[in-house]
C-alpha cells in the first residue's frame, strides 16, 4: 500500500529502544526515566477503595471535578495563582498527551515554534505533525543555559510559540529569575504563546524554587502549563497528568481532547483527589530525589565519568570523553552490552545529532540499583582504546 508518512524523519523513541535492549541483556536500566522503587501503598489502597465504591464509569471529559478542585488548591498554595477548576484545568492521560493536545489546539501551518535543544523527544514531531515549523535553538554547552540574545535573533512575525521545560529533561537545569525577565521582555506585546512543560515541578534541588509560569500572571495568560502525576507519585505507568491555562486557551484544548481521549481512568482520579490532601507527599519529593542525586554522584566519583550539574528532574548528564571518542549512540550500546548498564545518549535530543560525548543517567532508583550500576561503571578505564 502506498503511504505518505507524515513524520518521515521520526524513528522509534530512544526510551523504548534502550529499555528493550536493557531487558534483552538483563542490564541495569538507568536509561528511560522511571523509578524502580515502589509507589505509595496508601495511594494504591485509595484506587482499590475507589473501584470498590463504584467509581468505574466515565467522568466528565474535563476530569473528575474534586480532583480539579484539589489541583486548584494546590496551585494556589504553591504558586499563588487563582485557577478556576471548571474552566482552566483538564485532566489528561499524561504530560506528553497534554503537550501534544495544546500544540494541536493552537498551531496553524507554517507557525514557528521555538524549541531549545537538547529537547525532549516528542516536541519536534508534535510540531511537525501540525505542519508548523520547529525553530531549533541550542542551549549553551556545557552549562545548558538559554542564550536569550539568540532567541531574540530567531523571533519573527511567524513565531507562535516558545516551548520551555524546567526542570529540564535531559540536562537537569532549571530556569531562574533572570530567564523569566528575558522571556517577559521577548513576549511582551507579541502573539507568542508559551508551552511550559513542568512535569518535574517538585524535583528541584539545593533550595531553589520552581519558577512555574503559574507564578507570573502576564506569562500565564499566554501559557499552557503541563504536569504529570506519574512523576510526582512514582507511577509513570499510570499515564495521568493535567494541563492548566487561561479559559480561552483551555476551551480550544478541550475541543481536541474530547474527541481523542475524552476522559481518563476514573478510579485513579478519585484516588488522587483524596491523596492530594497529603501535602507532605509532594513537598518532600525534592529532598528525597536530591539525596539520590548526591548518592549517585558520590558513587560515580569512582568512575571516569565527569558529572555536569543537575539542579532538578531525576536525571544527571555525564561526560565520557576521558573514556572514549565513540559516538554517544554507539557508546551507550556498548555500555549496555559490555558493562550491563543502560543510559541515554544526548545526541538523540538534537535534530542535527550534536554529539558532545555526554550521556544521561536516571538516578530515580533504589540505593542497591545505583550501587550496582556504579560498581559496573567503575570497571571502565580511562583510556580504553577503541
Ligand atoms: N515532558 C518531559 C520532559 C518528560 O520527561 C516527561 C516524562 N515522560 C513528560 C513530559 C511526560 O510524562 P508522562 O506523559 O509520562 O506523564
Ligand atoms: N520521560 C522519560 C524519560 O525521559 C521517558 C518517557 C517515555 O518513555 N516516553 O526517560
Amino acid at each position: 500500500m502506498e503511504l505518505h508518512s507524515k513524520l518521515p524523519d521520526t524513528g522509534t523513541t530512544i526510551f523504548t529502544v534502550m529499555s528493550a535492549l536493557a531487558t534483552e541483556l538483563k542490564a541495569i536500566n538507568l536509561g528511560q526515566g522511571f523509578p524502580d522503587y515502589p509507589m505509595s501503598e496508601e495511594l494504591i489502597s485509595l484506587v482499590d477503595s475507589s473501584m470498590k465504591e463504584g467509581f468505574n464509569q466515565y467522568v466528565p471529559m474535563q476530569g473528575y471535578f474534586p480532583l480539579r478542585e484539589a489541583i486548584s488548591k494546590k496551585i494556589d498554595s504553591l504558586y499563588h495563582a487563582d485557577i478556576n477548576p471548571d474552566s482552566q484545568i483538564t485532566i489528561t492521560p499524561g504530560g506528553t498527551y497534554a503537550i501534544y493536545t495544546a500544540l494541536t489546539a493552537v498551531l496553524e501551518p507554517n507557525d514557528e515554534v521555538i524549541i531549545f535543544e537538547p529537547a525532549y523527544d516528542s516536541y519536534i514531531p508534535n510540531v511537525i505533525i501540525n505542519k508548523a515549523k520547529p525553530v531549533l535553538i541550542p542551549l549553551s554547552f556545557p552549562d545548558y543555559k538559554i542564550d536569550w540574545d539568540l532567541v531574540r535573533r530567531n523571533i519573527s512575525e511567524r513565531t507562535r510559540m516558545i516551548m520551555l521545560n524546567s526542570p529540564h529533561n535531559p540536562t537537569g537545569t532549571v530556569l531562574d529569575e533572570a530567564d523569566i525577565d528575558q522571556l517577559r521582555q521577548i513576549v511582551r506585546g507579541t502573539r507568542i504563546l508559551i508551552l511550559s512543560d513542568e512535569v518535574y515541578e517538585h524535583l528541584v534541588f539545593d533550595g531553589k524554587p520552581h519558577l512555574s509560569m503559574l507564578r507570573y500572571p502576564d506569562l500565564f495568560a499566554r501559557s499552557f502549563v503541563c504536569f504529570s502525576f506519574g512523576k510526582t507519585y512514582h507511577c509513570t505507568g499510570w499515564k495521568l497528568g493535567y494541563c492548566i491555562s487561561h479559559p480561552t486557551l483551555m476551551s480550544e484544548f478541550r475541543k481536541v481532547h474530547q474527541f481523542n481521549c475524552f476522559s481518563c481512568h476514573s478510579p485513579s482520579q478519585v484516588a488522587l483527589s483524596r491523596f492530594l490532601r497529603n501535602e507532605q507527599a509532594y513537598l518532600s519529593l525534592g529532598k528525597f530525589m536530591q539525596e539520590k542525586r548526591d548518592y549517585f554522584q558520590e558513587l560515580m566519583s569512582s568512575t571516569p565519568f565527569v558529572p555536569l550539574k543537575s539542579q532538578g528532574s531525576y536525571f544527571q548528564v555525564y561526560r565520557y570523553d576521558k573514556i572514549s571518542s565513540e559516538p554517544d549512540t554507539e557508546f551507550v550500546m556498548r555500555l549496555t552490552r559490555e558493562y550491563g548498564v543502560a543510559a541515554i545518549p544526548l545526541s538523540v535530543f538534537y535534530k542535527s545529532g550534536t554529539d558532545n560525548k555526554v550521556i544521561r543517567f536516571c538516578f530515580a532508583k533504589k540505593k542497591e540499583t545505583l550501587e550496582k550500576a556504579a560498581e559496573r561503571l567503575s570497571r571502565m578505564s580511562r583510556k580504553e582504546a577503541r
